[in-house]
């Protein structure tokens, strides 16, 4: 069977290897994926993000467990883009989630950073296309920290869960602005530690200033206890509820343009970078440009304009 035939029949094989094409960057990645986009946009994606260590894997162990029970099958991509050269995402393979590494059911898989940031968010945004196509009705998309990053990553979701603990100090106060404001559904993890209550009322303390003009619903605050399987119906049923909120208020729809837009900018300016680099020799030619504009002999953007009309000539089809 092809690769695609493979992946559009859900075989794990054919979407490991499709997602390590799209990894490596493998030149026949980008026709798989346009074979593969009519088949997607079925899948629900789910981010789940918050600081190393508040639980976002068991809380995902125990949301899978709930699926499989329900006889669904789902997707995990863990993306550690902070760690390009220690092997974390291999690490996490073997270590996170191992309940379920022997159930076909479930898809698990790690990505790292190679290269630039931007392209951690790209081969993660096709990885999920494949997932997708591959009739994954739920893929979790989770990150190992929380940064810039990651939260260009969770971007990529329709849902987005913040998880958070108690006893971890200022956990609020250590969250970057842009993370509060990405959380669709906030979970106070460990809650069978103590703190938890308070936790909660810093958390909604935090979104009484939320940007009411955002696409989503009230931000619902959810309670729970990975280790003690405690609360995961709860989150289960807020997401559900979120979702079809959100698609009552045209807002699924809504972030769904917004992140093929980005995706399409993000993947033509790279493309457009590449060619400059094809046509111009940019990476190499750039050395003499800056020494001329550095001895004067040359202007920025008489320069700028000057290889602007050369690229468009050399690469003229
Ligand atoms: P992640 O780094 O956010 O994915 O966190 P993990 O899921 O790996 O959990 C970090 C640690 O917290 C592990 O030792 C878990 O067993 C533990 N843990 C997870 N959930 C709970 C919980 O609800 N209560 C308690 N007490 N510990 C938990």
């Amino acid at each position: 069977m092809d690769l695609i035939a493979g992946v559009l029949a859900g075989e794990t094989r054919a979407v490991a290897r499709a997602i390590s094409l799209i990894e490596d960057r493998e030149p026949e990645a980008e026709a798989l994926i346009d074979a593969l986009y009519p088949h997607t946009g079925r899948a629900l994606v789910l981010g789940v993000t918050g600081s190393p260590g508040s639980g976002k894997s068991s809380l995902v162990d125990r949301l899978i467990e709930r699926e499989r029970r329900a006889g669904r099958t789902a997707a995990v991509v863990a993306v550690d883009p902070s760690s390009p050269f220690t092997g974390g995402a291999i690490l996490g393979d073997r270590l996170r989630m191992q309940s379920h590494a022997a159930d076909p059911g479930v898809f698990i898989r790690s990505m790292a950073s190679r290269g630039s940031l931007g392209g951690v968010a790209a081969a993660t945004a096709d990885a999920v296309k494949v997932l997708d196509a591959a009739g994954y009705p739920t893929i979790f998309l989770e990150t190992i920290g929380v940064g810039q990053t990651e939260i260009k990553v969770v971007e990529l979701s329709d849902i987005v869960l913040l998880v958070l603990m108690p006893g971890a100090g200022d956990e609020i106060q250590a969250l970057k602005a842009g993370v509060m404001e990405i959380g669709d559904i906030f979970v106070i993890n460990k809650r069978d530690l103590g703190g938890a209550d308070k936790l909660r009322e810093e958390v909604e303390y935090v979104l009484s200033f939320k940007n009411p003009q955002g696409d989503g619903p009230a931000n619902p605050i959810v309670m729970a206890s990975a280790l003690r399987d405690e609360g995961i119906e709860e989150l289960a049923s807020a997401a559900a509820d979120y979702r079809a909120r959100l698609a009552e208020n045209g807002g699924l729809v809504h972030r769904r343009r917004l992140r093929t837009e980005r995706e399409l900018e993000g993947a033509l300016t790279r493309r457009l970078h590449e060619l400059l680099d094809v046509h111009l020799d940019f990476s190499r030619q750039i050395h003499g440009w800056v020494d001329r504009l550095l001895r004067k002999s040359a202007r920025p953007y008489a320069l700028i304009d000057e290889q602007i009309r050369n690229f468009l000539k050399e690469a003229r089809p």
